[in-house]
């Protein structure tokens, strides 16, 4: 047998840091977005408040950011009025920048984001009868190379930032204008409760399936979660929030243990060689390793089922026989499962065409058979390139021939 448990894989950087909780801007100033608390308060103590006064600000200030989405220290009516100057010439409150708003005919809205370093990412919203789901990158680009991703096909640029990721859930509620209305001087928290219910609202869910893989980018993605389930701001139940991986096993555990949120595992097949074609990072931690992951991770339960995605690839995946194994494999670990099949998003230039809905009706039978739900998923936004797997910038991978003409041209510049 082959031994390709110390195989590299190309393109992968396992994991990528990037240890910075604050973007340095220009004019020094401190953008409080993805901070937490502790920090916010810290920076005013360091900034000449006493400690009492520290404690108090941060809190209002937090408050002000996160239940109310301010941009402005000027709006923060409960600190006093000589305060918020003050404040002004220190931080900022931050928000990607929008390069553009898309939307399609089915409801689903795409923007094109960048951050202040100038890359561009994309976080798409997709409104349903009883549910909005806001999706979320983690990363501009990414490392993995899944032959039927179009963000694949994109280098790493970087990791994306906590503010920059809790940031696009808050741009999200501003561009749905979803920030509960009016407090006043003098009204109090009791009456202006009935203007903030999770249920009226439009953004409901969230799921980390925009571009990147996010356990590649665990502290950040961790930071900017807790951010978006604190009590007293974004206040998302962990139960509403799905973070997808493609395996990335040694961070699994962490994942259950330090946000707690749902899992969705994109699985997309069902035997070693296949899977090591479709998603090369199958060659580092195997299917059956990502099962056993799985099984263990901490919280999953009959009432909160893990996810396995599957993309439905013509004459690759989509077999009876496959969807019988994939049976086999689920039951085998004994897994609360439930499987998403997804439709093959095309993008131009890929090897891949859709099942054709029969095929996949057949499978989804067969596995429904199996006593596992296997629902389809239709494809959203597919007109504005917004379905999964949809989404890419302009960071391009190299391709082969271009890294081999780059590392010739160096070695004769290095005979010179
Ligand atoms: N990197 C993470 C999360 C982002 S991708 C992961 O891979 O899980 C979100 C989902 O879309 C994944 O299940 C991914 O495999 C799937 N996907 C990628 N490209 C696709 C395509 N062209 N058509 C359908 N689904 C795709
Ligand atoms: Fe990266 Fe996920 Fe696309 Fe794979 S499917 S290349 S892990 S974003």
């Amino acid at each position: 047998m082959a031994d390709t448990t110390l195989m590299t894989i190309p393109g992968q950087v396992d994991p990528v840091p990037v240890a910075r909780d604050i973007t340095p801007r220009a004019d020094g100033r401190i953008d409080l977005i993805g901070l937490p608390r502790p920090r916010i308060r810290e920076l005013f103590a360091e900034a000449g408040l006493d400690e009492r006064q520290a404690k108090l600000r941060a809190k209002q200030v937090f408050h002000w950011l996160y239940h109310r989405g301010v941009t402005d220290f000027e709006a923060m009516t409960d600190i006093s009025k000589t305060m918020r100057p003050w404040l002004a010439e220190r931080f900022v409150i931050g928000r990607p920048n929008i390069v553009e708003a898309q939307h399609s005919s089915d409801g689903t809205r795409k923007w094109l984001l960048q951050t202040d370093d100038g890359h561009d990412f994309e976080m798409v919203f997709i409104p349903d009868a009883d549910r909005g789901t806001l999706c979320v990158s983690s990363q501009v680009g990414c490392t993995l190379n899944c032959t039927f991703c179009h963000t694949g096909t994109m280098r790493l640029v970087r990791n994306l930032t906590p503010g920059e990721i809790v940031g696009q859930v808050m741009l999200a509620r501003d561009a749905l204008g979803e920030w509960p209305k009016g407090v006043m001087d003098g009204l109090d928290e009791a009456e202006d409760v009935g203007h903030y219910t999770a249920d009226g609202r439009l953004l409901t869910n969230i799921v980390m399936m925009g571009m990147g893989e996010p356990l590649y980018n665990f502290d950040h993605v961790r930071d900017a979660l807790n951010l978006v389930m604190d009590g007293d701001g974004l206040a998302l139940s962990k139960r509403r929030i799905t973070l997808s991986t493609s395996g990335v096993v040694p961070a699994m555990e962490r994942c259950g243990e330090e946000i707690g949120v749902n899992l969705a595992v994109s699985l997309h097949a069902v035997t070693k060689d296949v899977r090591d074609e479709i998603v090369p990072l199958n060659k580092k931690y195997g299917i059956e390793e990502l099962l056993q992951a799985c099984a263990d991770y901490p919280g999953a339960s009959n009432a909160r089922r893990i996810t396995f995605e599957y993309v439905m690839l013509k004459d690759k995946n989509d077999s009876d026989e496959d969807a019988r194994e994939l049976v086999r494999l689920l039951r085998k670990f004994d897994l609360p499962a439930k499987v998403n099949l997804i439709p093959f998003n095309p993008w131009p230039g890929a090897n891949y065409e859709c099942s054709t809905p029969e095929r996949i009706k057949a499978f989804s039978n067969i596995v429904f058979e199996g006593g596992i739900s296997a629902p389809v998923r239709t494809p959203r936004g597919r007109d504005i390139d917004a379905a999964c797997g949809q989404l890419k910038t302009a960071a391009q991978k190299k391709s082969r021939a271009e890294r081999d003409r780059e590392a010739a041209a160096a070695a004769l510049a290095s005979e010179d």
